[in-house]
């Protein structure tokens, strides 16, 4: 990983684009998304090995297909969704 000290910081002259500082939040915005994604889905999968995976954590309904189709880390159903 590059260190920001390393870099320069003096952008907010350039008249297009971004600046470094919002291009920087925009990725970690990105990493931190993508963290998420990873610890639902390895969530999942222990939910598989459980034999769980598919039922709502928080009524124990199944979830339906099409839930699951979309968002495969979830771990609750619609209506405890919301
Ligand atoms: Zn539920």
């Amino acid at each position: 990983m590059l260190a920001a000290a390393d870099v320069a910081t003096d952008d907010e002259h350039d008249p297009e684009g971004h600046t470094i500082a919002w291009e920087r939040q925009q990725i970690a915005a990105l990493r931190d998304a993508a963290s998420a994604t990873l610890t639902e889905l390895v969530e999942a999968e222990a939910r598989l090995d459980a034999g769980t995976y598919g039922s709502c954590a928080v009524c124990n309904r199944e979830i339906s297909t099409a839930r699951l189709d979309a968002l495969p880390g979830t771990a609750t159903c619609v209506n405890c969704a919301r």
